[in-house]
């Protein structure tokens, strides 16, 4: 079975299954979404108007048994940054959608008559496209539940909540995972992409194909590269124990410790806060009330960095409760309790909410007088009653940080492309400054993930206070991670890939083994380089330059306690990013 490309018209409601361009074979993930928004998309359309395009593509190694290869990678023109955006998430759907045959999923265009929304329904060679009026206004835990009645429950969803109808520019699409709970398509907007053509929603048939895997060429190379692989994750000590013990939010006394955890609106990198939301105090939780401390958020993940987080009666309240979203609301809103960040975060799955935009968003928004540090119920409340609703105050929450920065005249604002600047402070963990500042994406940490070597000493050691040897790291660091976001592997493989040293050989192993192909690790790393260079292109087509790849302004004259560092970086050193 050969894959194939389905494309969605919006405009005409039609669709048609095309074959895989010679150019487009060798790719998948991140590497074919950005290569087709960069072919496909005019740079400098309107993302919310009919040239945008959603491209969704599963990894190389998704939908076979390789560990961690179930990310599902989402492309189009950004409605927050103006670029170009890739987003992977875990879920259900890489591996549907690569054991169909879909190499890509493109919707294009968009409905003349926009008074009601569409469901899409892939099916093997068949789309249909029907009208949804009765899941308008509903959200995405309705609609959600809505599909599991109609098909068969192995079926892949994706939806939008109110804010995506709304093309808030704070909205994810969210993706079921495989216990039936939501993961998100994160950052840059997309849910208002999917509002802005008019979709509610997005299923992919698992009834009607044959389940076994997808297709492999030479099956013992792959088991044996894989057996590798999968044990390079199980010895890494990040991978094998702190993200399974822990979850994320391992990092929360570990980033405060070393001064770089965002706190009140980035006013310090020490939080007197963190014992109430750690990771520690979180897996107490778990136990105590018969939650569960690992869970995969897709089948074939051995590291299980997510969880499922109970109330104090016992009863389930959220699951994939990240670091992110305990930092932004703990740490940077300085909410205490940690079972009420819980509480935002089911609401915010349900509505479909980007964690690190909102929570930054409402971050700043008490620096415009709207909300106090430490009030979760007004959080709650402005979310559950404002935002959710569309209300003037909704709209405004709803624009994310750099809008709400701009509507209240404050200086203080952290973006980086108009995008959120995510829990690693860039002052105190320069390399990863470095990361938000350069990459594509607007400020995003898993574009190179430069805490790593910073903070965790994983591929040796650079210091996260001085900026020597930082903009070669996140180079080295993004060129991997575009490599590897375009085989569906998850980014803590990143751990093993930097410490163990048969664990890259292992990964270039099983593509080769799928594909019949022979490439090598140089071969690996010039693909990543080609991708971020095409990503970088579009930008400066779309009208971004230089002067978009910089800190926010008040980071290079505000010393951040407890370190007292500030962003000394000149133009010149992170323009050099791009010099290869
Ligand atoms: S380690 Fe975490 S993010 Fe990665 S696949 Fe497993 S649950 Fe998902």
């Amino acid at each position: 079975m050969s894959d194939k490309i389905y494309r969605v018209n919006m405009s005409n409601l039609s669709f048609k299954i095309e074959d895989v361009p010679q150019d487009w074979m060798g790719l998948g993930g991140r590497g074919l979404t950005s290569t087709i928004v960069a072919a496909e998309v005019d740079p400098e359309c309107h993302p919310l108007g009919p040239n945008n395009k959603m491209v969704f593509a599963p990894g190389l190694l998704s939908g076979t048994s390789a560990a961690n290869s179930g990310r599902n990678s989402l492309g189009a023109k950004s409605p927050l940054t103006g670029g170009i955006k890739e987003s992977n998430v875990g879920g259900t759907i890489a591996g549907v959608m690569a054991k169909l045959g879909v190499k890509a999923l493109i919707i294009e265009g968009m409905p003349e008559d926009d008074s009601t929304f569409y469901h899409i329904h892939v099916t093997k060679e068949h789309i249909e496209i029907e009208r949804v009026p009765e899941l308008v206004g509903k959200d995405n835990y309705f609609v959600l539940d809505s599909m599991l009645e109609k098909y068969d429950k192995k079926v892949a969803v994706m939806s939008i909540g109110r804010p995506g109808e709304m093309k808030m520019l704070i909205s994810n699409i969210s993706v079921k995972d495989p216990k039936g709970k939501l993961r998100s398509h994160g950052r840059g907007g997309l849910g208002a992409v999917m509002g802005s053509k008019k979709i509610k929603c997005i299923t992919v048939d698992a009834e009607k194909f044959n389940e076994a895997s997808a297709s492999i060429v030479d099956m013992e190379k792959f088991k044996a590269a894989s057996k590798v692989f999968t044990k390079a994750l199980k010895d890494n000590p990040i991978s094998g124990e702190g993200l399974p013990a822990f979850g994320t939010n391992v990092l929360v006394n570990i980033i405060n410790e070393a001064g770089g955890l965002p706190t009140r609106n980035f006013r310090s990198g020490y939080s007197d806060n963190a014992e109430n939301i750690c990771g520690e105090t979180m897996a107490e939780n778990i136990k105590a009330r018969g939650g569960s401390t690992t869970h995969g958020c897709h089948a074939g993940c051995v590291i299980q960095c997510s969880q499922t987080y109970n109330d104090k009666e016992g009863k389930y309240l959220t699951s994939g409760f990240e670091y992110e979203m305990i930092w932004a609301f703990g740490a940077n809103l300085g909410i205490r309790d940690l079972d009420q960040i819980a509480k935002i975060d089911a609401l915010m799955d349900d509505l479909g909410l980007d964690a690190i935009e909102t929570g930054v968003t409402l971050g700043l928004a008490v620096d415009a007088g709207l909300i106090e540090f430490g009030d979760g119920d007004r959080a709650y409340e402005i979310l559950k009653y404002e935002v959710s609703k569309g209300t003037h105050l909704g709209r405004i929450i709803g624009s994310g940080a750099g809008n709400l920065g701009k509507l209240y005249g404050l200086v203080r604002v952290p973006v980086v492309k108009n995008q959120s600047i995510p829990a690693y402070e860039p002052r105190a963990i320069k390399g990863q400054g470095v990361t938000y500042v350069t990459t594509p994406m607007g400020a995003d940490h898993t574009a190179g993930y430069a805490v790593a070597t910073n903070i965790l000493n994983s591929g040796g050691h650079v210091d996260p206070l001085k900026k020597e040897g930082q903009v070669e790291l996140a180079r080295n660091l993004q060129i991997a991670s575009a490599a590897v976001d375009s085989t569906g592997m998850c980014i803590f493989v990143a751990f093993p890939a930097l410490d163990e040293p048969a664990c890259l050989p292992a990964l270039i192993d099983m593509i080769n083994a799928r594909f019949g192909t022979t490439l090598s690790i140089d071969d690996v790393m010039n693909l990543g380089k080609t991708i971020l260079k095409t990503e970088h292109e579009f930008n400066l087509n779309a009208g971004l330059t230089k002067h978009d790849d910089r800190i926010p302004e008040f980071m290079k004259y505000e010393a951040l306690p407890p370190h007292n560092v500030t962003w000394d970086f000149t133009n010149e050193e992170i323009d050099a990013f791009w010099d290869f």
